[in-house]
């Protein structure tokens, strides 16, 4: 596992409060400038704030707040994940689907930490060391494949937009929301700190624009340095596989970002796009910078992973390659529930491990929905969790997660994977 303490920081204290569509004021013009053509592209899936003036007060403050991250913690990412990138390490990144106000809780959080702890500990056996990122402190905006619901409601967008109960005045947008969330993903980055030296970063999808832009910082590395811009919302963002269109505004965004990004890519992802995501998203070729993050199901992976890869690896640019065993591998129960099998995710891993070591590439890591409580959401390993059990305790806000016991089982098989 890799051990370390935050750095010291460059960053200086807040800015002047931010107005809607504008960006912290010590971003130099130029790059502001290359940000507001960004932000105003095309971007899919952002709710319909009802109230205009709510919105541009909650962007204010937003932007006036304390940042929940640092571009000194950020820039430590990079280079642990450079090492990833060169087959020196592995990343583990895992957590709830979505995250919610109410869940944030000393017990649920340490939980998460804990869990990633002994799964890091299961896959440090291999000798790489282990990179550890939560989704965690800010993973609280989920894109959806419909407007409505089951019952006819405008669907629940995650807690930092609307409210899950079922009824319309819920599930409107409101953009206090915004600051709700800052405020527990600082709560969450806070207890992060204090547990075991603050070695677990904090990652989500990088989904909402109307949170991102007010959170943006500039900073540089030393004087005489170029000046850098950094989401300081989280230390590693990913773009969405509903998000990532090449002339959307969130592969724009992410492509002005110090942070490093994911990008999630699913099995309708050809080798042109995953060369033009890596030339638009890292053309100084960083390691550490760009990983992706395959998402392709148990049945698809195999024919649509290797030409990327391939397809990368002549490219010559240097990415972290990951593999998402979840989303490409949810299903409904016979019960009626969102579900996942064990025995799929599983399967999705070994073909990305068997791809990789043909191809003589670095399986750099796996990316999870877990948490650690005794929930039954996925199906199956010896936890024994079964189609009628799903109802017993299926408390997600999202997506299926796997439990404590099925998390330890899956990091035992990916050490044996990883050992080869
Ligand atoms: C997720 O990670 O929760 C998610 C929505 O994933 P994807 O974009 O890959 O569907
Ligand atoms: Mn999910």
């Amino acid at each position: 596992m890799i051990r370390h303490t935050w750095p010291d920081t460059t960053t200086s204290p807040a800015p002047p409060p931010t107005a809607a569509g504008t960006f912290d004021e010590r971003i130099p013009p130029q790059l502001r400038q290359e940000l507001a053509a960004a932000f105003a592209r095309p971007a899919a899936q952002q709710p319909e704030w009802p109230d205009s003036t709510a919105l541009h007060a909650a962007r204010t403050l937003l932007g006036a707040a304390p940042p929940v991250t640092s571009p000194g913690e950020i820039r430590l990412l990079r280079r642990e994940l450079a090492a990833a990138a060169e087959g020196r390490a592995f990343l583990l990144q895992g957590g709830d689907c979505a995250e919610t106000f109410d869940e944030n809780t000393e017990e649920h959080v340490s939980g998460t930490v804990h869990l990633l702890d002994e799964m890091a500990g299961e896959l440090s056996s291999t000798g790489l060391p282990v990179i550890k990122i939560g989704r965690l402190a800010g993973q609280y905006a989920k894109p959806r494949s419909k407007p409505v619901d089951v019952l006819g409601l405008p669907v629940y967008r995650g807690d930092i937009v609307n409210a899950q109960d079922p009824v319309p005045s819920a599930r409107e947008p409101d953009p206090n929301r915004l600051l709700r969330a800052h405020s527990h993903a600082c709560r969450t980055m806070n207890h992060l700190r204090t547990l075991r030296a603050g070695d677990v970063f904090a990652s989500h999808e990088a989904l909402l624009l109307d949170y991102e832009g007010p959170q943006l910082r500039a900073d540089r590395a030393a004087a005489g340095q170029d000046v850098e811009v950094f989401a300081t919302s989280g230390h590693f963002l990913w773009i969405g596989e509903r998000t990532r269109q090449l002339d959307g505004a969130h592969i724009a965004v992410a492509a002005l970002l110090a942070n490093p990004i994911g990008v999630k890519v699913g099995p309708g992802t050809t080798p042109d796009e995953i060369e033009q995501y890596a030339d638009l998203l890292n053309p100084g070729r960083v390691p550490g910078k760009l990983t992706f993050i395959s998402r392709m199901g148990r049945d698809q992976v195999r024919w649509v992973l290797p030409e990327l890869v391939e397809r990368i690896r002549r490219t010559g640019h240097p990415v972290v390659w990951m593999c998402d065993p979840m989303h490409g591998n949810t299903h409904e129960s016979e019960s009626g529930y969102k579900t996942r099998d064990y025995a799929d995710v599983l399967r999705e891993l070994e073909v990305f491990f068997e791809v990789h070591r043909r191809m003589g590439t670095h399986p750099g890591g796996v990316h999870l929905e877990l948490t650690a409580s005794d929930v039954t959401e996925c199906v199956g390993s010896a936890s024994g969790v079964s189609d009628t059990d799903l109802a017993a305790r299926y408390e997600t806000a999202c997506d299926p997660r796997l439990n404590r016991r099925q998390s330890l089982d899956l990091a035992r098989a990916i050490a044996r994977m990883l050992r080869g």
